[in-house]
């Protein structure tokens, strides 16, 4: 590998590549540590040298020089994962595009972007032009619009519409791992192969998404007794059309006492449900709140929208965030609660495993399905014991995506057929993210 990487010095122009210890172990991680499965499994893993693109061109030959040495190359947007997918698992080379980081047009419903662009970056100025994101996740101020599209699922706005294979994403530029790296523009149903992919078919450089009108959001915690009632006042405020809303999160006590900078605002031994909905809608869920035993407790309203730290901050898998700044030993898992079943489930959960499984949901509209997906945290005694959990959760009907696997197959989105036949043309010699897809 020394070869090769004097080689980049000299043979790659203006491309930035460095080989130092501390930038090539930095961009060498992402958020893997979640899960203290993958933090043991991938502590070690490193690349040789971080290539540094800043346009496309430099991209397409940076795959060309790393075809031509037959090097992995493992593509990072921002490192925010949490599967370690953008950890390099053979060495080579990271691909850092953030500075591939032009929003290139907003127009009207959409925006064509760079895929460096930072999601809170673009959700500013579509903000500016009268539109705002569809959906996007809780690290949205770091996170890059192509590591969203290429590693996440969903998050803020999924409740009005769904995930990214949603029709959140409308075309993208793709390049493939051949010699002469070809430029692809995918749209449609092709764009399966493409969205959630660990950067394993192909490396996006421009991504189309659609945006929606602006609203003016209020921020709103309903505050309840008994966790049951949150869910079921999260489940009518999900279903009440009267209602737009980008958020609904119920959140059982005591996981609220760790969102320190809260601490001020939210009321102890309470569940709560943190959401946002349209400007003026605020005494309609006083009345949804009540009828389900809770109240409206803090609240922050339109014109501090950003201005403040958000209630965002704390939902998705910021939650597991806070809590885990409280205590390194949770850790979290992804779930799919049976919508027409959830609170049996629940209970069933709670009963087996008490305070070991601290409970959060999200509902979200995912293929136009209201949906009571949940993030639990999960105070972490064993792999073993993790796994236990994992096999009850699913002999109840409680999917899990398993967020402590690296691999696309057996995590996040299911199956991946389409993805294995349009690797072995867009990338033969699997040089693309190396051991993430089976
Ligand atoms: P990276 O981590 O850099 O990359 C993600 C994957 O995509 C990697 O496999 C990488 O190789 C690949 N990739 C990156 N750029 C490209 C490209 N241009 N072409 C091809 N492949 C590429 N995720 C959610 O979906 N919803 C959430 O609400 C959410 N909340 C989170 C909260 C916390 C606190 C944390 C730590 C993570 C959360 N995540 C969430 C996971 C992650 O932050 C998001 O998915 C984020 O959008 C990833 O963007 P990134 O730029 O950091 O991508």
């Amino acid at each position: 590998s020394l070869a090769w990487r004097i080689k980049a010095e000299t043979d790659l122009g203006d491309i930035a590549v460095y080989t130092d210890e501390s930038t090539v172990e930095k961009l060498s991680k992402d958020f893997y540590w979640y899960s203290p499965v993958l933090e043991v499994r991938l502590r070690e893993k490193k690349a040789d040298a971080v290539f540094a693109p800043q346009n496309e061109g430099e991209v397409e030959a940076a795959l060309a020089f790393a075809f031509r040495h037959r090097i992995p190359v493992t593509v990072r947007g921002a490192g925010t994962g949490n599967y370690g997918q953008a950890v390099p698992l053979e060495g080579g080379i990271v691909l850092d595009v953030s500075g591939l980081d032009a929003i290139a047009e907003i127009g009207d419903g959409f925006a064509r972007v760079q895929c460096g662009v930072k999601l809170g970056a673009l959700e500013k100025k579509a903000r500016e032009a009268g539109q705002e994101l569809r959906i996007y996740p809780s690290t949205f101020a770091k996170a890059t619009v192509g590591g969203f599209v290429s590693g996440g699922s969903g998050g803020v706005g999924s409740i009005a519409w769904g995930n990214l294979w949603d029709g959140n994403v409308l075309s993208a530029v793709v390049y493939t791992m051949e010699e002469r790296p070809r430029r692809l523009e995918i749209e449609g149903r092709e764009l399966y192969d493409y969205i959630h992919n660990y950067g394993t078919t192909g490396i996006m450089t421009e991504v189309v998404i659609p945006l929606a009108k602006k609203t003016d959001w209020t921020q709103v915690v309903a505050e309840f007794d008994d966790f049951e009632d949150a869910l079921l006042f999260g489940e009518a405020l999900a279903r009440d059309g009267g209602i737009p809303k980008r958020l609904v999160t119920p959140i059982e006590w005591p996981l609220p006492s760790f969102f320190k900078p809260l601490e001020k605002v939210l009321t102890p031994g309470k569940s709560v449900v943190f959401a946002e909905t349209a400007d003026g809608t605020l005494p309609r869920l006083a009345v949804l709140a009540a009828s389900h035993r809770g109240g409206i407790g803090h609240v922050i309203p339109p014109e501090k929208y950003r201005k403040t730290i958000g209630l965002s901050d704390f939902t998705w898998n910021h939650t597991t965030l806070w809590a885990l700044k409280a205590d390194p030993a949770y850790t979290y898992l992804q779930a799919g609660f049976d919508p027409d079943r959830y609170l049996e489930q629940l209970r069933e959960l709670k009963s087996l495993f008490g305070d070991e499984l601290l409970m959060h949901f999200e509902w979200v509209l995912a293929g136009g399905r209201l949906l009571p997906n949940a993030l639990p945290v999960v105070r972490f005694a064993s792999e073993e014991r993790l796994y236990h959990i994992i096999a009850t959760c699913r002999s109840i009907g409680v999917e899990i995506y398993d967020p402590h696997t690296w691999m696309l197959d057996n995590g996040g989105r299911g199956a991946v057929t389409g993805m294995q036949l349009r690797k072995k043309l867009n990338d033969p010699l699997g040089l693309l993210n190396p051991g993430k897809i089976g």
